[in-house]
């Protein structure tokens, strides 16, 4: 028996529910249907924040939905959800949902191809238990404002915990993925994870390389564009789920483990969180390009010391890495492209006489590339003196510019050559990539 929590006994409030979330609930209700929110909104809710989207499960089939609405539209094949549109506000309306995986056992009843009867439907105590965690497996009920709540959510959510619902190594097992959401979730929320939930995962990290690699990078942009990206990486690296998103990137890491490479990714990270927190927009192929940057980097070394010229070493060592990143996660070309232009973009940087730096600055992709440097130079993996030369060059007038192509006014650093050094020492002790 679950639970019931009367609408006294919890804080949540209608006035933070979305006027067309609510609208669904009462025309369901008002059709005879039993409709709840569930998941990651009351979850949101109890907190006092305003949930992103709002999901809400009923009783009602996906054909007894659509006839409730006529701004609805069914999708999905395996399992068939409605979507109720509201101009740009989409309410996603599911039935509750059985536990057993619908493909293995379901029996669908077919006449004509119409489906009669689906058992991948379920009670609303099967839909809790299949769900991942028990902060998202609460119901709030629009018929009388209740939380109802089968597996112990409302105790955890006030404990400030993360548990999965059953067996852990289970539910894992079922789906890796679990084990982001897990640190996704804990991050966002300050949760702990509930030590039974989180110690599998270490064991476990390795099963992610069986998921699909597109839904790894939808996982990876959630992760990332949280708000919360340094947390998040500093979990997920102790979780070892990171080296099974980002291998090369974690074996450059655990090479060099204070080096520049941390502390350039912790610095893209960091300004990340702080764009999102100003509510400036973010470019997915920056953070992108951030994180495979070291692999480029000492793959681009290894070339350009076989005899390469710099250019073209950098545009193959990116070709080699994006590759070898796409087994892990899939990148859209929308991203693909970009990120391997701010690499090869890097070289020219060190170019300034000449008709080069006119050129530079007259590509599409400058600004990003430019602030890629800057932010190499910032955490001493560039020439401070390098990027300092080009801030000025982007805003002189074109006399002084010549005259600083000309004069060679930088005073072309010794630390980067120091620098430089000690890197190359670095890289001759540490082991083959
Ligand atoms: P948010 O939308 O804030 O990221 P959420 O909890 O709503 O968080 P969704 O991915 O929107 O996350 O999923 C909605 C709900 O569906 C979850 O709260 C959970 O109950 C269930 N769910 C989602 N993914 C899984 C999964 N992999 N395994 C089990 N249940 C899941
Ligand atoms: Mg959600």
């Amino acid at each position: 028996m679950p639970r019931v929590y009367s609408r006294s006994e919890h804080n949540i409030s209608r006035s933070l529910v979305s006027e067309n979330a609510l609208k669904v609930l009462y025309r369901l209700k008002k059709a005879g249907f039993e409709a709840y929110l569930v998941g990651g909104c009351v979850r949101d809710l109890l907190l006092g924040r305003e949930p992103k989207d709002f999901d809400v499960v009923t009783n009602a089939h996906p054909e007894q939905i659509r006839s409730v609405f006529r701004n609805c539209r069914l999708i999905g094949r395996r399992f068939r959800l409605a979507h109720v549109h509201f101009g740009q506000e989409i309410i996603e309306v599911a039935t509750f949902r059985a536990l057993q995986g619908e493909e293995e056992h379901s029996e669908r009843v077919l006449e004509n191809g119409r489906i009669l009867r689906d058992n991948a439907y379920g009670s609303i105590e099967e839909d809790a238990f299949r769900r991942d965690f028990t902060v998202n497996a609460l119901y709030y009920n629009i018929s009388d404002f209740s939380v109802v709540d089968f597996v112990g959510g409302m105790d955890d959510h006030k404990a400030s915990m993360m548990r999965l619902i059953g067996d852990p190594e289970q539910r894992y097992r079922e789906d890796p993925v679990r084990m982001l959401r897990a640190i996704r979730f804990a991050v966002k929320l300050g949760f702990v994870i509930h030590q039974e939930s989180a110690e599998p995962m270490l064991r476990l990290a390795g099963l992610l390389r069986e998921i699909p690699s597109a839904r790894l990078f939808d996982e990876v942009m959630k992760l990332l564009l949280s708000g919360y990206a340094v947390q998040t990486f500093e979990q997920l690296r102790h979780f070892n789920l990171f080296a099974a998103l980002f291998p090369d990137t974690e074996r450059c890491l655990s090479r060099e483990p204070e080096g520049f490479p941390l502390i350039f990714l912790a610095k893209s990270l960091e300004r990340t969180d702080s764009r999102i927190a100003e509510n400036k927009p973010v470019a997915p192929y920056f953070l992108f390009a951030a994180l495979l940057w070291e692999p480029v980097r000492a793959r681009a070394q290894k070339l350009i010391d076989s005899g390469m010229n710099s250019i073209q070493a950098y545009q193959e060592a990116g070709n080699e890495i994006i590759t070898r990143q796409l087994r892990h996660t899939a990148l859209p070309k929308s991203i693909g492209l970009p990120v391997r232009e701010v690499w090869s973009l890097q070289p020219r940087f060190e170019m300034t006489q000449g008709g080069r730096p006119f050129r530079l600055l007259g590509h599409p992709r400058f600004r990003a590339a430019y602030d890629f440097m800057v932010l190499r130079a910032e955490t001493g993996e560039a020439d401070p003196e390098l990027a300092d030369w080009w801030t000025r060059f982007q805003t002189a007038t074109e006399a002084e510019q010549k005259s600083m192509i000309r004069s060679g006014s930088r005073s072309t650093g010794r630390t980067r050559t120091r620098k430089r050094r000690i890197r190359n020492k670095a890289s001759k002790n540490a082991p083959p990539a």
